[in-house]
């Protein structure tokens, strides 16, 4: 059973890269940006306070969020292990999903980080604009969420690489060679 986070600045691939994951662990991918797209779709009230955060490239505030995450956590699909994305993306979200599985007597198995230089990143996300138009993907709002990944989120990276369970691989390239290399170091990691 693995339990796994994957990790990357806004524009690596973690979306892409996560659904191949769970599939190949036959786990389900929990993408934090994912359900409060679906809270925003269907108009709940959730949706509606998160979005004024998303279109700005902010963060949802904490509680907003592990509250969110704690209710998918609960769905039985989840026992089986799972693949968070988006989450945690602050050092107090971590100290939050280590009370979410230290209350079910589970541990984290691996953390994944995809890598990809700033303007490969910018470039991905302007086209994705023009293919999917996602609010959140415009210049300026881009530059934001990749200022608030390096402050906040590499922070993230850096505990997780302090409790030994961080892998890193290269996220540029082809997407099958990319899931190839992203399924090794997680089995590695696990094995570890
Ligand atoms: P990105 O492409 O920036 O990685 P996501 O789809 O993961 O985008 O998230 C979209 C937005 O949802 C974020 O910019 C943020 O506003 C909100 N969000 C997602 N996960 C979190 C989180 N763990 N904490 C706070 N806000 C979050």
């Amino acid at each position: 059973m693995a339990r796994l986070i994957i990790m990357g600045p806004p524009g690596v691939g973690k979306g892409t890269q996560a659904e191949y994951l769970a599939r190949h662990f036959s786990i389900p991918a929990i993408s934090t940006g994912d359900l409060f797209r679906g809270h925003v779709r269907n108009k709940t009230e959730l949706g509606a306070e998160a979005s004024g955060y998303m279109d700005h490239g902010e963060f949802v505030p904490d509680h907003v969020t592990t509250d969110m995450l704690r209710q998918r956590l609960e769905d039985n699909d989840a026992d089986a292990g799972f693949l968070l994305d988006g989450y945690p993306r602050t050092v107090i979200q971590i100290g939050a999903l280590d009370e979410m599985l230290a209350a079910k007597g589970r541990a984290l198995g691996a953390v994944l980080a995809l890598t990809a230089p700033d303007g490969e990143l910018v470039a991905r996300m302007l086209r994705r604009a023009k293919e999917q138009g996602r609010a959140d993907d415009t210049e300026s709002v881009i530059q934001r969420r990749l200022e608030l990944y390096r402050d906040e989120t590499q922070p993230v990276l850096t505990a997780y690489s302090h409790r030994g369970i961080l892998v890193t691989i290269d996220g540029s390239g082809d997407r099958e060679s990319i899931t190839a290399a992203a399924i090794a170091a997680v089995e590695g990691a696990l094995a570890a």
